[in-house]
């Protein structure tokens, strides 16, 4: 037992020794805890109620199922133990039958439970996502932005707004289909996502081909998540029937200060509708001195 709580306080989260002993760990707690049990008095050793224990383990691993075999199986090593005792007068015949009972109902009741709070939580999960997540790319969606920006606010940290549009985005449509746009739409996502959850920041569809960030960095941190975004936007191939095309998008960015959620917004727009005008493809940038640059990396 104490090998397995060392891997597991040791080993990286979802490392294969971490899956392996978070499994596993049942097994060595019903191998350790017969031999307590067989070393503190047998079937009468005051350490029996560790098995309940062992049982609600087993079944949040393993759920309604693994509760219940876990509790044959200490069923059937208790019964090895009373065996091995030799005590076959009533008593002793009648109290070990009881704990049988007590075994089996923790398995039953605490297996019913677990699985009930399990399937409580998936369905409280599910509906956040509905109501946090947009359906089409999985992103946080804009009711889910405008929290995340009134948390901003309220924590005072300081962080980046970033708007960011995809250019000529109407032509995919009529040229391909808005099936193809929505494809475009998700892969874009998924590159905002990924670009973006590794260094503490969020991105959301802001609605139609317009998506948000929020990023809690320094300035230079921010300018090359924006420069890489751009650039692996732009290098995305989307095959289609005729050959393959692909897309750029625009990014307005601005630092917040001491403006309000609505008034940075509309200024990180309007960095947004400049970067359009220059030409799109870029990054437009104002720093906290409301100096505006181009990135063009
Ligand atoms: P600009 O470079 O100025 O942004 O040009 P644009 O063509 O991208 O801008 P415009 O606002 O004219 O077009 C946006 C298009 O995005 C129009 C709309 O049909 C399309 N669009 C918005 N939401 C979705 C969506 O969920 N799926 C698809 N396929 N298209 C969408
Ligand atoms: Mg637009
Ligand atoms: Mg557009």
């Amino acid at each position: 037992m104490a090998l397995a709580d060392l891997c597991l306080h040791k080993a990286p989260i979802r490392s294969k020794w971490y899956t392996i002993m978070t499994k596993g760990s049942p097994v060595f707690d019903y191998i350790a805890y017969l031999a307590l049990i067989a070393l503190t008095g047998g079937i009468d050793s005051p350490l029996f109620p560790i098995g309940y224990l062992i049982i609600l383990h087993a079944s949040v691993y393993w759920k309604f199922t693994g509760a219940l075999i876990t509790s044959v199986l200490l069923m059937l090593g208790y019964s090895g133990v009373f065996v091995i005792q030799g005590a076959f007068d009533l008593e002793t015949v009648t109290y070990f039958i009881s704990q049988l009972v007590f075994l089996f109902l923790v398995g039953f009741i605490g297996g019913l439970i677990v699985s009930r709070e399990r399937q409580h939580f998936l369905d409280k999960s599910v509906l956040e996502g509905i109501a946090n997540r947009d359906f089409l790319t999985n992103l946080l969606n804009h009711r889910s932005f405008q929290e995340h920006l009134k948390k901003a606010y309220e924590q005072k940290n300081k962080f980046y707004l970033v708007l960011a549009d995809v250019d000529k985005f109407k032509q995919v449509n009529d040229k391909y289909g808005h099936v193809v746009g929505d494809q475009v739409l998700q892969r874009i996502a998924t590159i905002l996502e990924e670009t973006v959850s590794a260094k503490f920041g969020n991105a959301f569809r802001y609605g139609g081909e317009e998506f948000a960030l929020i990023l809690y960095n320094e300035e230079a941190v921010v300018k090359a998540i924006l420069s890489e975004m751009k650039d692996k936007i732009a290098a995305e191939q989307f095959i289609v029937e005729i050959g393959s095309f692909s897309v750029t998008m625009s990014f307005g960015c601005i630092k917040h200060k001491e403006e309000t959620p609505l008034e940075l917004i509309e200024e990180a727009d309007k960095l947004l509708y400049t970067a359009k005008e220059q030409g799109r493809n870029r990054i437009v940038f104002q720093d906290e001195k409301e100096q505006v640059t181009q990135l063009c990396i």
